[in-house]
């Protein structure tokens, strides 16, 4: 990549190398216990008609939007920030060209601030924001995380400051453009390198659309966000109508797949009777 974005890009990485080497950390306190621990948020409500989310469905859904706090020994990782929480009072500017499509559906304290709070996390404590993708349900609180480092795929990134892109997928930058630290990624990345918190590329849903498979005591499990909005999603190769690049969507569910074979548990974006099942913070998961 040539231009501004790149050296954007280069301007970020020196900053995280430096950082690396001992800048400025967010806390490392635990929220308890000694081993890796994953909690569940629901930060906001959506409804659509289901045609956007399962080609062809008919009537409307109203569907969660999950986020992930996740503590790790070295430091807390959210893997996404949900809805901002004005997108309630203010749709058009928040949730930005979709708003005519996605009505918000969300209670006050549906939002990451308030999630982390009953967990008793100051989000200043946050290390890394880990990013499935850019958008506006996805990368909504991140204005309110104000030191994590943000863990998004290159692809993703590039495409979230490149206008036809930003236009073509959707993008709305008043969630995502708010300065941090970006760790552009290219592929897997062992976030803490001991195996326990990895990106995968899951391309398709949008250009560089990432999943994150955690490692933890009770078993491995894949937080697949908007690479596969729901379980049937995944049984029955059901694609949304709205998808980026179908063919690497497939793969990605391919993948998916896959990894449920070898025994992972599968958590999908956007499924409100998956959703159902999971136990919600300040309850663990695992
Ligand atoms: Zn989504």
């Amino acid at each position: 990549m040539q231009g501004p974005q790149a050296r954007a890009l280069n301007v970020n990485q020196a900053w995280w190398d430096g950082l690396k080497k001992g800048g400025r950390r967010p806390s490392q306190r635990r929220l308890r216990g000694d081993g890796m621990a994953l909690y569940a948020m629901t930060c906001g409500w959506l409804s659509c008609d289901l045609n956007e989310m399962l080609a062809g469905g008919e009537g409307r859904i109203t569907f969660p939007i999950p986020a992930y706090l996740i503590d790790h020994p070295k430091g807390l990782v959210l893997f996404d920030t949900g809805l901002h929480p004005h997108s309630i009072d203010d749709p058009h500017t928040l949730v930005g060209p979709l708003a005519d499509a996605f009505d918000v559906r969300s209670r006050p304290g549906d939002d990451i601030v308030s999630r982390l709070e009953r967990l008793d996390v100051d989000p200043g404590r946050v290390r890394y924001i880990v990013n499935s993708h850019l958008h506006f349900d996805h990368t909504g609180g991140n204005g309110f995380v104000p030191n994590a480092r943000v863990v998004v795929q290159e692809t993703e990134w590039e495409a979230g400051r490149i206008p036809e892109l930003v236009h073509a997928n959707f993008y709305n930058p008043i969630n995502y453009d708010h300065g941090h630290i970006v760790k552009p990624v290219d592929g897997e990345f062992d976030l803490f390198g001991d195996g326990t918190v990895v990106t995968i590329p899951t391309f398709g849903h949008t250009p560089g659309h990432q999943s994150l498979k955690l490692k933890l005591p009770g078993g491995e499990i894949v937080l697949a966000a908007d690479a596969c909005y729901f379980c049937q999603t995944l049984e029955n190769m059901h694609l949304p109508s709205l998808v980026y690049d179908r063919a690497r969507m497939v793969n990605s569910l391919l993948l998916l797949r896959k990894l449920r074979r070898n025994g992972a548990r599968i958590f999908f974006g956007h499924d409100p009777d998956f959703w159902r099942s999971v136990p919600q913070a300040p309850v663990k998961v695992f």
